[in-house]
């Protein structure tokens, strides 16, 4: 197993890094400031910052756009929209890479880099036709417009992919769209233009075979955007997470994407790699976390002593770097599988990460929001934002239990266990 980058990694870390310091970082406050003050009244939150179209504009100058484009996928759209006009990543060189952005929560925008954009490319790269890449992936990589993924619904238990009851029924050279999804993360953004949506063509083929995903524009008729959801209080500006009704929506049936029920197998294709990236962000926000939990351990004075030297900050602090630096390992393992033989060689190590990530992410966070005190919790630093985003991928990316089942079938499967 090698887990080191390529010397192309290395330099894109680099680079990353280099963007982050010099055109993030310095702004990035500020920028959170602004949003509170719109949300407090004093502007539309939900209209970008215009700092972020200037800083796209930056990424984009230094070649740091797209990185996400897997290797395998990339084709020639890694020339015309990747970075360096080279080809694709491979995930284990992706990886420093997102956990990089991941320390900030505009970085993976700003570099075209952000779910569910990348999940929605890939599967155009992977599924889609000639048209629907030329009219939907063109302008995602080229980061005129966003999109969004509609699969859960607040009706069925959706962390089962294959119970959705929205149907997609094919009507001669149309495809009816009707039902209520959401959770559906993007649809707040004003420039979210197009939806993939999973609903049940063929209510008799077999359960994997009934479901198909639709590009569904966003301003075709019957589409409403009903509410924008509070994930813990927290709307993610300018994403935003919505519920959205589809009645009676009539698209072209061409806009299917890889032929009608397909849409399981597109959803397990889609959440695959797309799921490896939350996780090697997440590295990155823990790693952020526990800098900031050493920073201020070290520089505050409680009963006579440094924070650090009281109680068992110090052991916190040891079993929060041995925790970061483990899940690194588990996702660099998980990243090197699935460069090896794809998502069917990495089916337990990606369940895996998808679980431990996220647990070690937020007990990390937790720590260093417990060391802020009363601040950890303010919004004058980006741990409960943090800590938020690492307890909600708890759940977004389908919910612990459903990843544990798929380890421990995997595991009882080497000693003749059926399903
Ligand atoms: C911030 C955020 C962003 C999201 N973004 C998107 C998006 O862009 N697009 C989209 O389609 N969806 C999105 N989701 C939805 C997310 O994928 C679902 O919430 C998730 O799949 C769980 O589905 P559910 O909410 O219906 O929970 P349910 O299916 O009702 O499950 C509830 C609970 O039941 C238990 N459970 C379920 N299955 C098992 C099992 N096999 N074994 C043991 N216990 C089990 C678990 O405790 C689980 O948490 C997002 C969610 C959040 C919070």
């Amino acid at each position: 197993m090698d887990l080191s980058p390529s010397p192309r990694a290395a330099d894109l870390t680099a680079r990353v890094r280099a963007f982050l310091a010099e055109e993030v970082d310095p702004v990035e406050s500020a920028y959170h400031d602004e949003l509170a003050a719109r949300r407090a009244g004093a502007g539309d939150p939900w209209q970008p910052l215009p700092v972020l179209e200037e800083l796209k504009a930056k990424a984009r100058e230094r070649g740091l756009w797209n990185l996400f484009l897997p290797k395998e996928h990339a084709g020639e759209y890694a020339a015309r929209f990747g970075t360096d006009g080279g080809e694709g990543l491979t995930n284990v060189d992706y990886a420093p890479l997102a956990e990089a952005m991941g320390r900030s929560a505009i970085a993976p925008l700003v570099m075209n880099c952000n779910a569910p954009d990348t999940g929605n490319m890939e599967v155009l790269l992977r599924y889609g036709s000639e048209a629907q890449r030329r009219d939907w992936l063109e302008p995602l990589l080229d980061g005129r417009i966003r999109s969004a993924f509609a699969m859960t619904e607040p009706g069925v238990a959706s962390s089962d992919a294959t119970t959705m009851e929205a149907t997609a029924v094919v009507d001669g050279d149309e495809v009816v769209v009707d039902g209520r999804k959401w959770w559906s993360t993007g649809v707040g953004h004003p420039d979210c233009a197009i939806f993939v949506f999973m609903g049940v063509t063929d209510p008799d083929a077999d359960r994997h075979h009934r479901h198909s995903m639709v590009l569904v524009p966003r301003d075709t008729p019957g589409v409403r955007i009903e509410r924008l959801l509070p994930a813990m209080g927290h709307f993610d500006e300018p994403l935003g997470h919505g519920e959205v009704s589809f009645t009676d929506v009539r698209v072209p049936a061409a806009n299917i994407i890889g032929g009608p029920g397909r849409a399981f197998e597109i959803a397990q294709g889609r959440l695959g790699p797309g799921r490896v990236h939350h996780c090697m962000r997440l590295i990155g926000l823990a790693e952020l976390a526990l800098e900031l939990a050493c920073k201020r351990a070290l520089e505050r004075t409680a009963f006579g002593k440094p924070l650090a030297n009281l109680g068992g900050n110090r052991e916190r602090i040891a079993d929060a770097r041995i925790a970061i630096d483990s899940a690194r390992l588990l996702v660099l393992d998980a990243a090197w599988k699935l460069d090896q033989g794809g998502p069917l060689n990495a089916l337990s190590e990606v369940a895996a990460i998808k679980v431990a990530v996220p647990n070690m992410a937020q007990q990390v966070i937790d720590f260093a929001i417990q060391v802020h005190g009363g601040a950890g919790l303010s919004e004058d630093f980006p741990l409960a934002g943090a800590f938020t985003a690492a307890r909600a991928l708890r759940l977004a990316d389908g919910p612990d239990e459903v990843h544990r089942g798929m380890v421990a079938r995997l595991e009882l499967g080497k000693y003749g266990a059926r399903r």
